[in-house]
């Protein structure tokens, strides 16, 4: 159980630098960080990878009270909400010691067990029992400890016009349990996941150490976590990043099923297009066609999986995208230029590193995928890689491209995406072309100021 005392002693403490105006809800000493041979630490014990909950143990990051000492995981909850937790405290919005009242909020849908929630190379980037921490630690919660759901499984009804129009157009049916009624009204099963990841593991599936991977961590957070440096035995981390949400069409028992067929959609977000239907690219409509399809699977006796990731503009954000979006317009926006774009402003394509993302696949026990809906290699090769085959992958059908979109999609085809259609060499690419801002009154000058080419 718990030992009382909130203030360790010992090294990694520093005085505050308060004002003797400000008012503090803390001790007057900052505990900086801990070291594994401090006084008083004590990690619960928690072993990834271990066959149920209980004997793999709660992951605990809270520093509150005694816990401080008892943490086995770094980081906070929320994702990148712990930020805005941390400022609620601080504005004098929530007791730091708060703890929640869980009644009635545990899972929809109970997930049967699998066997890869036992693996710790299956899944490294959640935790498998993040959605049934209530039920797993109620002795724990019951004592005080401050243990938190990483995971929540709900169900809700949704209204996409695409559905609606493909209701209207006689493309899906109203069958009254997934599709309810004429408008297009769907029932669809929700999780959401946090993410929670497992060092060892993230480090292993992207063929680094695990010490250079918590020595960039503390680097590139501001130092924010100096536990990735000073604990080796702490193990997990939980990221300020964003994760992942899980729509599922049709009765969730059948998405583990082996002998029906299954359709899925892995979508990484992208706002501008998801919720303001920007014609720059093919995300809304991908997304929209892959739940059109993953509920005609449903409706079929399958089962239809839509996963949707918070990995904004390929995990570079809103900012570098839209001067990406910039440098493309001013740049002449062609094909065969797309990537070299995004390269020029943030040194890489792309930063979603599909490697973490089947970890979701194998929690929900998908053990085999009938028809893929996305063109992406590097999603394909993520899956594959992990053990899971895929049988069929279909493109977006041609006729849902946006206008100003081929530039994306070409480039993307041409460096590998996957399709059944034309493949355009570099020369080819260089003809695609996408709309300029030439009926943008602010910029008739531009162009003058920058160059065609500019040097994008
Ligand atoms: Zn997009």
């Amino acid at each position: 159980m718990l030992e009382d005392g909130a203030t360790p002693a010992g090294t990694g403490e520093s005085p505050t630098a308060q004002s003797p105006n400000s008012k503090s809800r803390y001790s007057k000493h900052i505990i900086l960080t801990t070291y594994p041979g401090q006084s008083g630490i004590d990690p619960v014990p928690l072993e990834w990878g271990a066959p149920d909950a209980k004997s793999r143990g709660p992951v605990i990051v809270s520093r509150s009270g005694p816990l401080l000492k008892r943490r086995n995981a770094m980081g906070a909850h929320g994702g990148s909400y712990s930020i805005y937790n941390a400022l609620a405290i601080a504005a004098g919005h929530l007791d730091p010691n708060f703890r929640p009242d869980f009644r009635n909020s545990q899972p929809t849908f109970k997930f049967p067990w699998q066997p890869a929630w036992a693996d710790k190379t299956k899944i490294v980037s959640m935790d498998p029992y993040g959605h049934d921490i209530v039920n797993q630690f109620r002795e724990e919660l019951e004592a005080g400890w401050d243990i938190r759901p990483t995971m929540a499984v709900t169900r809700a009804n949704m209204k996409l016009a695409e559905i609606g129009e493909a209701v209207r157009d006689g493309e899906l049916k109203v069958d009254g349990n997934i599709v309810v009624d004429s408008s297009g009204e769907v029932r669809v099963t929700k999780v959401a996941v946090e993410p929670v990841w497992y060092l060892p593991g993230v480090a292993e599936r992207f063929g680094m150490d695990e010490g250079t991977l918590r020595r960039s961590l503390f680097e590139h957070t501001g130092g924010s976590y100096p536990e990735l440096i000073t604990r080796p035995d702490l193990k997990v981390f939980l990221p300020p990043i964003g994760g992942l949400t899980v729509y599922i069409f049709g009765p969730p028992e059948r998405v583990s099923d082996e002998k029906v067929k299954l359709a899925l959609r892995i979508h990484d977000e992208c706002n501008g297009s998801d919720v303001f239907q920007s014609d720059i690219c093919t995300c809304r409509p991908y997304l929209a066609f892959g739940i059109r399809e993953a509920i005609r699977e449903a409706q079929n006796g399958g089962s239809g999986v839509v996963i949707y990731f918070r990995k904004e503009g390929r995990a570079l954000g809103e900012v570098i995208k839209y001067l990406v979006y910039n440098a493309r317009k001013r740049g002449g926006d062609t094909a065969d230029k797309y990537f070299r774009r995004t390269e020029n402003i943030a040194g890489v394509r792309d930063m979603r590193f599909q490697a973490l993302m089947p970890d979701i696949l194998h929690w929900l026990g998908i053990k085999k995928i009938d028809r893929m809906l996305s063109m992406s290699n590097m999603k394909y090769d993520a899956i594959v890689n992990s053990g899971i085959p895929i049988l069929e992958r279909i493109p977006i059908p041609d006729h849902m491209l946006p206008s100003d979109s081929r530039v994306e999609i070409d480039a993307k085809i041409n460096a590998g995406y996957f399709t059944t259609g034309k493949q355009y060499t570099m020369e080819e690419l260089s003809a695609v072309r996408g709309r300029g801002w030439e009926k943008w009154e602010d910029v008739s000058g531009l162009f003058a100021v920058y160059g065609v080419e500019s040097g994008f």
